[in-house]
This record gives structure tokens, sequence and C-alpha cells, in this order.
């Protein structure tokens, strides 16, 4: 396959800029004296990270899956992290991370407070009732989701890369190769059409509909973020990630209901809660649509608060309410990595599910490689191929 002229990204989610960035440190692109152009293409009217890469936890696990995937992924992450100081820049930093099962604070019965760690202050103690750590130490960090997305963006800009503002509306072709996007630009709403020889598809939730063969879909998600009244909190909210299994207090004599938010504290004196998946929203037509229901969002908020959950010192108010849609496989397996087929020089990147934000880096690795050298060499990751899911 000829080198390629005019790389297009689309879609500037975590998957799509760290691509971006990828690309344009890749050897053969600083090495060349004519490189290619690379430009990555956002709908959204606020810039990159709108979607679920600004609104995940940013949880970054060894023991994350694909094996195969998150083999590559781990390593990279730890070493942007030591190249770009992530901790300064994205937050990066190890975390515990484990299974808490306890009740809601007027629920009866007798509490069996066992296996909490000391330093693990933040949760009621009288509450628990287990607590399983999950990962030995040095196998989990976690990054702030938001912030990493805009640095891949920022770093990738420092090396040339173009960021657009539209909605790509078609991926087009030309005899069975990609010929480039037709996009509607932010700014003044014309149709414009950015010729490309290779184009790689990283639209999250959004990419089958570029590519409706592909089996990918979207799963609102609400989360919010509670800013810790207490600082430094590095030292007063201890970082370990808890995934909950709390059972509520019973409401007029009604039956019990177990809920299961997810809790990340983070450095910058944020507490991070995310709720479970919905289908009563459909997928917009852009990430700027997505709708909040303000009701899941304080529904989060009485299970970690309301409840005695989290220790009232360690709670402010909450500082954002959020949704986003989780991109999810249709079909088993994913994310999917690889050349559609029948179309060459169009590659998709996609249908993360809950491991994007780990997964990114290997994703930018493969698909670097794949698009500047023609096949992926950084791992084997034929289980991912787009030519299985497609
Ligand atoms: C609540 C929650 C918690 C999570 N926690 C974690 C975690 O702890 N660890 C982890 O590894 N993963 C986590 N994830 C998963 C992770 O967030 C996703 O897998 C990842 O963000 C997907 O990234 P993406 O770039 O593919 O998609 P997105 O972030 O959705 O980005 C896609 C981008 O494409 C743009 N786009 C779409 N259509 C077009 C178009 N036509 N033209 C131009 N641009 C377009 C969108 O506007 C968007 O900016 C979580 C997800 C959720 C929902």
């Amino acid at each position: 396959m000829a080198t390629p002229k005019n790389i297009v990204v689309v879609g500037a989610g975590i998957i799509g800029t760290t691509t971006a960035f990828y690309l344009s440190r890749h050897p053969s692109v600083t090495s060349s004296s004519s490189p290619p152009s690379i430009t990555i293409i956002e709908a959204s009217q606020r810039g990159a990270a709108q979607g679920a890469s600004g609104k995940a936890g940013g949880l970054v696990a060894k023991w994350a899956y694909p094996k195969e995937l998150t083999d590559v992924s781990f390593k990279q992450h730890v070493a942007l992290s030591a190249e770009f100081d992530g901790s300064q820049r994205w937050g990066w930093r190890w975390v515990d991370v484990g299974e808490w099962e306890g009740r809601g604070r007027e629920a009866s019965g007798k509490r069996v407070r066992d296996g909490l760690p000391a330093d693990l202050s933040w949760v009621s103690d009288e509450l628990t009732e287990v607590y399983t750590p999950l990962a030995q130490a040095g196998d989990t960090a976690q990054v702030h989701p938001r912030l990493f997305t805009q640095s891949m963006l920022d770093l990738a800009l420092e090396n040339g890369v173009r960021f657009v503002q539209g909605r790509v509306t078609t991926l087009e072709s030309n005899t069975g190769h990609v010929s480039g996007v037709r996009y509607v630009a932010i700014e003044g709403g014309e149709e414009v059409h950015l010729p490309a020889d290779r184009v790689v598809l990283a639209a999250g939730a959004w990419s089958s509909t570029l590519l409706p063969s592909l089996p990918v879909s979207g799963t609102r998600a609400h989360s919010v973020v509670i800013r810790a009244p207490l600082a430094p909190p590095a030292e007063a909210v201890s970082p370990y990630v808890l995934f909950t299994s709390i059972e509520l207090p019973k409401v007029d004599g009604g039956r019990p209901r177990t809920v299961s938010p997810e809790i990340y504290p983070r450095p910058d004196a944020t507490i991070y809660v995310c709720g479970p998946g919905d289908t009563r929203a459909p997928l917009p037509l852009t990430v700027d649509d997505v709708a909040v229901d303000a009701a899941a969002c304080e529904e989060i908020w009485d299970w970690v608060a309301e409840t005695g959950v989290i220790e009232e010192w360690a709670l402010g108010d909450i500082e954002t309410r959020q949704a986003c849609y989780l991109p999810t496989v249709d079909i088993k397996g994913g994310p999917i990595i690889g050349a559609v087929p029948n179309i060459s020089g169009l590659v998709a990147a996609t249908g993360h599910t809950c491991w994007g934000i780990c997964n990114a880096p290997g994703t930018a690795k493969a698909v670097s490689e794949l698009v500047l050298e023609g096949s992926i060499k950084c791992a084997d990751l034929s289980r991912l191929d787009a030519a299985r899911f497609i």
C-alpha cells in the first residue's frame, strides 16, 4: 500500500486524540522530509473530550481486558506519564482498588467490619460489611480522563496535527478506497469535503452512524463530581477506587434495593461517582445534545452521601452533573481495531466499552502502526480485527 499523504481521524475522544498523537510521533512521520498531513475532526462545539472520554472514572489497570491490548496499553500509560509528567498534567497516580459491600445508614442489622484498610478512612467504618481488594499494589492507576484526552490533543497539535471542528456526515470512498470525509463545519455550517487516503474512525458510540455495518451502539451513564471540602485532598481522601454494593434503606416497608455506584477520589480535590447505564434516551445527533437527567444525578448523590457511606467530612457540594454514552459492541468481544473490509484505507478504532481510558494508548500505538507500516506490530490483536465484526 502506498505511503499515506492525508490522514484524517474522526472523533476527538481519548481514542482519536491518542491515535493522532501516536501518528504524529511515529518514526516514519518524524523522519520524513514530506510527512503526511494529519487532521482530527470533532463534532462538539466545546472541543475534545466531551463524550465518555471526559466523563469516565479513569481507572488504568494491568488486569483490564482484552489482555493482549491491555498489556500494551498499561506499559504505554506508565511511559507516557513518565515522559510528560502525567501526575501534574493529567492526575496520574497509583491507586488501590477494592470491592466494598455495606448498607445505607437506616438499614437495620448488625455491621460486620471485615478487612477495611486502615487508611481507607473516608468510607464509613460502621456501614462496611466486607472489603475485598481487587488487585495488588502497582497493578492499578488512575488518570483524570478529560485532562489526559486534552493533553493528547495538545501534544498532537505541538507535533503539527490539525484540529478541525465539524460533524462528519459521510465517509467517502472511490473504487474501494477511502477518498475523504464530508463534514458540516461548526463555524458557518457549510459542508466541506476533506480529501484523505487514510481515515481512522474513532467516533465512540457514534461510529455506526457513519459506518452502519459496525456493531457499535451507546448506553447512557450518569455521573457526578463532588468537590471535597478539604485541602490537600491527596492526604485526606486516600487513593482507593471502590466498586460498591450498597443495600439501601427500605422505603415505606418496600423491598430492599442494592445499588452499585463506583467511587473515584481524585488528586484534584474531587470525588467522581458514576451510576448504572440506562436506555431511556437514544443516542442524540451529537455529544453536545446529550440529555442529563438531574434526578439520576441526585440519586447517585443519595446512594453515597445520604446513606452515610462516604464520611461527611469528605463531602462538599456536587460540582458537576453529567451524562455520556458508553460505546458498546453489540456482539461478543471488542473493542474493534483494524482495517475495515472492502474499503481500503479505512481503519476502525472503536467499541472500547468500559476500558477505553485504559486501552487508549495500546489502541493508538496499534493503529499508528497499521496506518503507517501496513500492519500492527506491537501485539497480536487479530481477535479485535474489524473483519471479525463486520
Ligand atoms: C461512567 C463511565 C465510566 C468509565 N470509566 C472508565 C474507567 O475507569 N476506565 C476505563 O478504561 N474506561 C472507562 N470508561 C470507558 C471509556 O470512557 C470509553 O471506553 C472511552 O471514553 C471511549 O472513548 P472514545 O474516544 O471511543 O469515545 P468518546 O469519548 O465518545 O469520543 C468520541 C468522539 O467522537 C466524536 N464524534 C462522534 N461522531 C462524530 C462525527 N460524526 N464527526 C466528528 N466527531 C464525531 C464525539 O463528539 C466524541 O468526542 C467509562 C465509561 C463510562 C460511561
